[in-house]
Protein backbone atom coordinates (compact mmCIF):
# COMPACT_ATOMS: atom_id res chain seq x y z
CA UNK A 1 0.00 0.00 0.00
CA UNK A 2 1.15 3.78 -0.93
CA UNK A 3 0.51 6.28 1.93
CA UNK A 4 0.44 9.70 0.71
CA UNK A 5 2.81 12.12 2.96
CA UNK A 6 3.20 15.95 2.93
CA UNK A 7 6.07 17.35 1.01
CA UNK A 8 8.29 16.99 4.08
CA UNK A 9 10.04 14.13 3.06
CA UNK A 10 13.51 12.97 4.04
CA UNK A 11 16.75 13.43 1.59
CA UNK A 12 17.14 10.71 -0.06
CA UNK A 13 19.47 10.12 -3.65
CA UNK A 14 17.09 10.87 -5.97
CA UNK A 15 16.21 14.49 -4.11
CA UNK A 16 19.40 15.07 -4.59
CA UNK A 17 19.50 14.00 -8.21
CA UNK A 18 16.63 16.15 -9.15
CA UNK A 19 18.68 18.96 -7.24
CA UNK A 20 21.66 18.36 -9.54
CA UNK A 21 19.22 18.13 -12.99
CA UNK A 22 17.63 21.51 -11.86
CA UNK A 23 21.25 23.33 -11.49
CA UNK A 24 22.11 21.84 -14.77
CA UNK A 25 19.22 22.51 -16.39
CA UNK A 26 19.74 26.46 -14.88
CA UNK A 27 19.94 28.48 -18.16
CA UNK A 28 19.22 25.92 -20.94
CA UNK A 29 16.34 26.77 -22.90
CA UNK A 30 12.99 24.16 -22.92
CA UNK A 31 14.06 22.15 -26.29
CA UNK A 32 17.31 21.21 -24.61
CA UNK A 33 16.59 20.48 -21.26
CA UNK A 34 13.65 17.66 -23.40
CA UNK A 35 16.65 16.42 -25.28
CA UNK A 36 18.91 15.72 -22.40
CA UNK A 37 15.64 13.93 -20.76
CA UNK A 38 14.43 12.23 -23.37
CA UNK A 39 17.58 11.51 -25.28
CA UNK A 40 19.87 10.64 -22.20
CA UNK A 41 18.60 11.02 -18.84
CA UNK A 42 15.64 9.02 -18.88
CA UNK A 43 15.87 7.65 -22.19
CA UNK A 44 12.96 4.84 -22.72
CA UNK A 45 11.53 5.87 -19.16
CA UNK A 46 9.88 8.91 -19.59
CA UNK A 47 6.52 10.23 -20.39
CA UNK A 48 4.88 13.52 -21.33
CA UNK A 49 1.19 13.94 -19.35
CA UNK A 50 -0.85 16.14 -20.97
CA UNK A 51 -4.19 17.83 -21.20
CA UNK A 52 -4.48 19.10 -24.33
CA UNK A 53 -5.60 22.39 -22.78
CA UNK A 54 -4.71 25.64 -23.65
CA UNK A 55 -1.58 26.33 -23.74
CA UNK A 56 -0.76 22.20 -24.10
CA UNK A 57 0.40 22.28 -27.87
CA UNK A 58 3.76 24.51 -27.32
CA UNK A 59 4.91 21.26 -25.06
CA UNK A 60 3.82 19.07 -27.62
CA UNK A 61 5.44 20.18 -30.28
CA UNK A 62 8.59 20.20 -28.43
CA UNK A 63 8.22 17.09 -27.55
CA UNK A 64 7.44 15.74 -31.34
CA UNK A 65 10.17 17.61 -32.59
CA UNK A 66 12.56 15.38 -30.28
CA UNK A 67 11.12 12.35 -30.91
CA UNK A 68 7.10 11.60 -31.88
CA UNK A 69 7.30 7.99 -29.85
CA UNK A 70 7.97 9.54 -26.41
CA UNK A 71 4.41 8.40 -24.72
CA UNK A 72 1.93 10.78 -24.35
CA UNK A 73 -0.60 10.20 -21.28
CA UNK A 74 -3.65 12.02 -21.40
CA UNK A 75 -6.32 11.91 -18.65
CA UNK A 76 -9.88 11.25 -20.09
CA UNK A 77 -11.94 11.95 -16.77
CA UNK A 78 -14.71 11.41 -18.78
CA UNK A 79 -15.86 15.30 -18.15
CA UNK A 80 -14.21 16.99 -20.43
CA UNK A 81 -15.50 19.46 -22.80
CA UNK A 82 -15.62 18.30 -26.55
CA UNK A 83 -13.49 20.23 -27.66
CA UNK A 84 -10.39 19.73 -26.09
CA UNK A 85 -11.15 15.39 -27.25
CA UNK A 86 -11.39 17.24 -30.58
CA UNK A 87 -8.27 19.02 -30.42
CA UNK A 88 -6.53 16.30 -28.66
CA UNK A 89 -7.51 14.48 -31.85
CA UNK A 90 -5.99 16.99 -34.03
CA UNK A 91 -2.74 17.63 -32.47
CA UNK A 92 -1.88 14.08 -32.54
CA UNK A 93 -2.87 13.78 -36.15
CA UNK A 94 -0.72 17.23 -36.97
CA UNK A 95 2.50 16.23 -34.70
CA UNK A 96 2.63 12.79 -35.38
CA UNK A 97 2.35 11.74 -32.16
CA UNK A 98 2.27 7.69 -32.30
CA UNK A 99 2.56 6.78 -28.04
CA UNK A 100 -0.82 8.21 -26.96
CA UNK A 101 -2.52 6.49 -24.30
CA UNK A 102 -6.35 7.82 -23.28
CA UNK A 103 -6.04 7.10 -19.95
CA UNK A 104 -9.53 6.96 -18.00
CA UNK A 105 -10.99 5.96 -14.41
CA UNK A 106 -11.90 2.64 -13.71
CA UNK A 107 -15.56 1.76 -13.99
CA UNK A 108 -16.04 0.18 -10.96
CA UNK A 109 -14.94 3.45 -9.36
CA UNK A 110 -17.60 5.12 -11.51
CA UNK A 111 -20.05 3.13 -10.82
CA UNK A 112 -19.52 3.36 -6.88
CA UNK A 113 -18.30 6.58 -6.64
CA UNK A 114 -19.85 8.97 -8.59
CA UNK A 115 -23.05 7.23 -10.54
CA UNK A 116 -24.88 9.98 -10.93
CA UNK A 117 -21.43 12.32 -12.01
CA UNK A 118 -21.92 14.27 -9.11
CA UNK A 119 -19.05 14.11 -6.98
CA UNK A 120 -17.51 16.94 -8.42
CA UNK A 121 -20.31 19.09 -6.77
CA UNK A 122 -19.87 17.12 -3.29
CA UNK A 123 -16.37 16.65 -3.23
CA UNK A 124 -14.16 17.35 -6.04
CA UNK A 125 -11.10 16.12 -4.39
CA UNK A 126 -12.43 12.48 -4.46
CA UNK A 127 -13.89 13.42 -8.25
CA UNK A 128 -10.21 14.29 -9.31
CA UNK A 129 -8.56 11.42 -7.30
CA UNK A 130 -10.56 8.46 -8.93
CA UNK A 131 -10.72 10.46 -12.26
CA UNK A 132 -6.97 11.35 -12.41
CA UNK A 133 -4.88 11.18 -9.59
CA UNK A 134 -5.43 6.99 -8.95
CA UNK A 135 -5.34 6.01 -12.81
CA UNK A 136 -2.38 8.35 -13.76
CA UNK A 137 -0.31 6.42 -10.51
CA UNK A 138 -0.91 3.01 -11.59
CA UNK A 139 0.98 4.17 -14.78
CA UNK A 140 3.56 6.32 -13.92
CA UNK A 141 4.93 3.59 -11.73
CA UNK A 142 6.24 2.07 -15.31
CA UNK A 143 8.57 4.92 -15.84
CA UNK A 144 11.11 6.86 -14.25
CA UNK A 145 9.79 10.13 -15.52
CA UNK A 146 7.26 12.52 -16.35
CA UNK A 147 7.17 15.94 -17.99
CA UNK A 148 4.83 18.28 -17.42
CA UNK A 149 4.00 21.49 -18.90
CA UNK A 150 3.59 23.60 -15.43
CA UNK A 151 4.22 27.06 -15.20
CA UNK A 152 5.43 29.36 -12.16
CA UNK A 153 3.32 32.44 -13.65
CA UNK A 154 0.69 30.16 -13.44
CA UNK A 155 -0.07 30.51 -9.76
CA UNK A 156 1.06 31.63 -6.46
CA UNK A 157 1.23 27.59 -5.42
CA UNK A 158 3.25 27.16 -8.77
CA UNK A 159 5.72 30.16 -8.01
CA UNK A 160 8.70 28.44 -6.85
CA UNK A 161 8.52 25.15 -8.92
CA UNK A 162 11.67 23.58 -9.72
CA UNK A 163 12.85 22.19 -13.31
CA UNK A 164 13.38 18.91 -11.99
CA UNK A 165 11.23 17.61 -8.78
CA UNK A 166 10.95 14.34 -7.18
CA UNK A 167 7.61 13.03 -5.93
CA UNK A 168 9.21 9.92 -3.65
CA UNK A 169 8.29 7.70 -6.93
CA UNK A 170 8.92 9.64 -10.45
CA UNK A 171 11.48 12.72 -11.18
CA UNK A 172 9.01 15.29 -12.78
CA UNK A 173 10.41 17.15 -15.73
CA UNK A 174 9.00 21.08 -15.99
CA UNK A 175 10.80 22.13 -18.85
CA UNK A 176 8.98 25.12 -19.42
CA UNK A 177 8.80 26.15 -15.41
CA UNK A 178 10.29 29.86 -16.28
CA UNK A 179 7.75 30.52 -19.17
CA UNK A 180 5.64 33.18 -19.13
CA UNK A 181 1.76 33.81 -21.22
CA UNK A 182 3.98 35.51 -23.64
CA UNK A 183 6.54 33.45 -24.35
CA UNK A 184 3.57 30.24 -24.99
CA UNK A 185 1.55 32.85 -27.35
CA UNK A 186 4.48 33.65 -29.42
CA UNK A 187 5.29 29.74 -29.75
CA UNK A 188 2.59 29.03 -30.97
CA UNK A 189 2.40 32.00 -33.31
CA UNK A 190 6.12 31.16 -34.63
CA UNK A 191 5.65 27.60 -35.19
CA UNK A 192 1.86 28.39 -36.63
CA UNK A 193 0.06 25.64 -34.41
CA UNK A 194 -3.75 25.69 -34.10
CA UNK A 195 -5.23 26.93 -30.88
CA UNK A 196 -7.18 25.39 -28.19
CA UNK A 197 -10.47 26.13 -29.75
CA UNK A 198 -12.00 27.41 -26.24
CA UNK A 199 -8.94 30.03 -25.46
CA UNK A 200 -10.90 32.41 -28.21
CA UNK A 201 -13.82 32.06 -26.22
CA UNK A 202 -12.25 32.98 -22.87
CA UNK A 203 -10.44 29.98 -21.04
CA UNK A 204 -6.91 30.59 -20.71
CA UNK A 205 -6.97 27.39 -18.53
CA UNK A 206 -8.75 24.09 -18.99
CA UNK A 207 -10.01 21.16 -17.31
CA UNK A 208 -12.84 19.21 -17.24
CA UNK A 209 -16.50 21.25 -18.65
CA UNK A 210 -17.85 20.76 -15.13
CA UNK A 211 -14.96 22.72 -13.31
CA UNK A 212 -13.93 25.59 -15.66
CA UNK A 213 -15.47 28.76 -16.37
CA UNK A 214 -14.06 31.38 -18.98
CA UNK A 215 -12.16 34.50 -17.06
CA UNK A 216 -11.74 38.25 -17.06
CA UNK A 217 -8.84 39.94 -18.54
CA UNK A 218 -6.32 40.83 -16.40
CA UNK A 219 -7.30 37.68 -13.94
CA UNK A 220 -5.56 34.71 -12.98
CA UNK A 221 -4.97 31.91 -15.57
CA UNK A 222 -6.39 29.12 -13.18
CA UNK A 223 -8.97 31.61 -11.82
CA UNK A 224 -11.67 29.67 -13.83
CA UNK A 225 -10.39 26.34 -12.78
CA UNK A 226 -12.92 25.17 -9.49
CA UNK A 227 -13.84 28.71 -9.61
CA UNK A 228 -15.57 29.52 -5.98
CA UNK A 229 -13.53 27.03 -4.25
CA UNK A 230 -10.63 26.97 -2.34
CA UNK A 231 -9.47 24.06 -4.52
CA UNK A 232 -6.49 25.37 -6.87
CA UNK A 233 -5.06 22.20 -8.46
CA UNK A 234 -6.30 18.60 -9.05
CA UNK A 235 -3.94 16.60 -7.05
CA UNK A 236 -1.88 14.88 -9.84
CA UNK A 237 0.93 17.27 -8.80
CA UNK A 238 0.42 17.18 -5.18
CA UNK A 239 1.36 13.26 -4.21
CA UNK A 240 4.16 12.46 -2.74
CA UNK A 241 4.85 8.87 -2.45
CA UNK A 242 6.14 7.09 0.27
CA UNK A 243 6.61 3.78 -1.10
CA UNK A 244 7.08 2.91 -5.12
CA UNK A 245 3.39 0.91 -5.29
CA UNK A 246 0.80 2.59 -7.23
CA UNK A 247 -2.57 4.71 -4.64
S1 LIG B 1 -11.84 18.66 -12.50
FE1 LIG B 1 -13.95 18.43 -11.65
S2 LIG B 1 -15.02 16.85 -12.89
FE2 LIG B 1 -12.81 16.79 -13.38
S3 LIG B 1 -12.04 15.16 -12.08
FE3 LIG B 1 -11.72 17.07 -10.93
S4 LIG B 1 -13.59 17.45 -9.70
FE4 LIG B 1 -14.01 15.80 -11.20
Amino acid sequence: MTVLINNLVADTPEHERARQLSAKYEGWNAESILRDAIGQEFAGKIALTSSFGADAVALLHLVAKIDRTTPVIFLDTDRHFFQTLQYRDELVDLLGLTNLTNLRPALEDIRALDPKNTLFQSDPDACCDFRKTKPLAAVTKDYAAWISGRKRHQAATRANLSVVEFDGRNFKINPLANWTAQDVADYIRVHNLPEHPLVAQGYPSIGCFTCTKPVEDGQDARSGRWAGQDKTECGIHLSVYEDGEGI
